[in-house]
């Protein structure tokens, strides 16, 4: 809607390539909501990667096609609404331009090319059991011993550490230094011994995250990275990789369509729902809400596409854009009504579904659950109201 014609024939060119390449398997599996399989994911990844669509925002001599914000934003879009599985951000947009950043040559060399072919996957380790909002106030203990480091402690709520190969990690380094000052920015093989993943059940039926346990860990002295004790600047700088990311458009789009397509086909007093005035009333408030929220993401991109500050206001869409995913989920579990109530263990899994629901009904509640969390990870709606508060209104 707000695109120039050169992002507009850009779109169009994402779209004839997942329609050509995108599984057919993996294609079915996000359309009905459910989870895609590891084997799926990177399957698809060895796909894009071999487009060089993989980290395409990198710049050109870390391995990517050096596109701008708008580009990017128009791809992950073009992505989620032509029912490609969500990329790994936390490989993609956190560790990868944190290592072109702050990473030692050594590091550079060894780890940007394995991500780039989506060979290796990583994890964030920040949060704690006591440490999320307050995320300085994390414990974890890294020691020096000799050319290594001891590390013991545990993380919690680690997306995707059962799958991953490498785990980023924030660990004190001086106990003694105000909170911030003594955090060092780890690098750690997911395979070194005294490392233990426990997966954590969600109420949706899917194991999304994890407690990651350090119980006397060895990590060399080489996968420090940048200074020992200022691991924090650099912990902060991610959210900067991911701020315009989090207004999800592309996934709200995605929503929307599932939306429509469940109101035309449901029925109530012998009509579709969407011409139910309660359905109609909730699908086009959503609608327009998710208008603002594609022009406020076009209004901060032109700011970044002119090289100006984004500011504190970009915490509106991270806001807006979480929660209007549950708003989409919950119109999609009230519009299915009973048929969204039953729990289906199979089709939440991936597998044929047991039940005989109608479509996209099987995994409605678990999805609805799922974006429960969507307020709460990358910063709480709380955490976002204060900053809007503090920094933008200075109240
Ligand atoms: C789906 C999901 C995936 C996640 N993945 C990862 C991951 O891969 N790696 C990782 O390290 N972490 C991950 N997290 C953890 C996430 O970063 C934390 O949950 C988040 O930072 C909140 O911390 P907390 O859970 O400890 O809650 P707390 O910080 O204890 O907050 C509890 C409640 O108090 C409110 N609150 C806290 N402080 C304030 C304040 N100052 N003012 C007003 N209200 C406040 C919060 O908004 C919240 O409602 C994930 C979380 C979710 C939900």
């Amino acid at each position: 809607m707000f695109d120039s014609p050169e992002i507009a024939a850009f779109r169009a060119e994402v779209r004839d390539f997942v329609r050509a390449h995108l599984p057919e398997d993996l294609r079915a599996t996000v359309r009905a909501g459910q989870q895609a399989t590891q084997d799926q994911t990177r399957r698809w990844y060895a796909i894009l990667a071999r487009q060089g669509w993989l980290v395409p925002h990198w710049p050109i001599e870390a391995g990517g096609l050096g596109w701008d914000a708008a580009r990017r934003l128009a791809f992950d879009e073009e992505m989620a609404v032509s029912h490609a599985p969500e990329m790994n951000s936390i490989t993609f947009d956190m560790i990868g331009p944190v290592l072109i950043r702050f990473g030692s040559p050594a590091q550079k060399a060894r780890f940007l090319p394995a991500i780039a072919a989506g060979e290796e996957h990583w994890c964030q380790g920040y949060s704690e059991p006591n440490a999320g909002s307050d995320l300085a106030s994390l414990k974890t203990r890294a020691v020096r011993a000799g050319d290594h480091y001891v590390v013991n402690g545990s993380k919690i709520w680690t997306s995707g550490a059962q799958y991953s190969d490498w785990i980023f990690c924030l660990a004190r380094t001086d106990p003694e230094a105000k909170a911030q000052e003594g955090i060092s920015f780890l690098l750690i093989d997911m395979k070194t011994p005294g490392i233990t993943v426990r997966p954590i059940r969600g109420i949706h039926g899917w194991e999304v995250f994890n407690e990651v346990f350090f119980d006397e860990v060895a990590v060399p002295l080489a996968n420090l990275v940048g200074e020992e004790h200022r691991g924090w600047t650099i912990a902060k700088s991610l959210l900067e990789f991911e701020r315009l990311k989090l207004a999800r458009v592309g996934e709200n789009k995605r929503r929307m369509a599932r939306a429509r397509e469940i109101g035309w086909r449901e029925q109530e007093h012998g009509e579709p729902l969407m011409r139910r005035p309660w359905f109609r009333k909730r699908f086009a408030e959503l609608q327009m809400r998710l208008m603002a929220l594609e022009a406020n993401t076009a209004r901060f991109l032109e700011r970044a596409t002119q090289g100006l500050p984004i500011g504190a206001e970009v915490s509106m869409l991270k806001l807006r854009g979480s929660q209007l995913v549950q708003l989409w989920e919950a119109l999609t579990v009230d519009a299915l009504g009973p048929a969204a109530l039953p729990f289906d263990a199979s089709a939440v899994r991936g597998d044929v579904p047991t039940l005989p629901l109608p479509e996209l009904a099987a995994t409605a509640s678990s999805r609805r659950f799922l974006s429960r969390g969507y307020t709460i990870a990358g910063g709480s709606s709380e955490i976002q109201h204060n900053i809007l508060a503090k920094q933008v209104l200075g109240l």
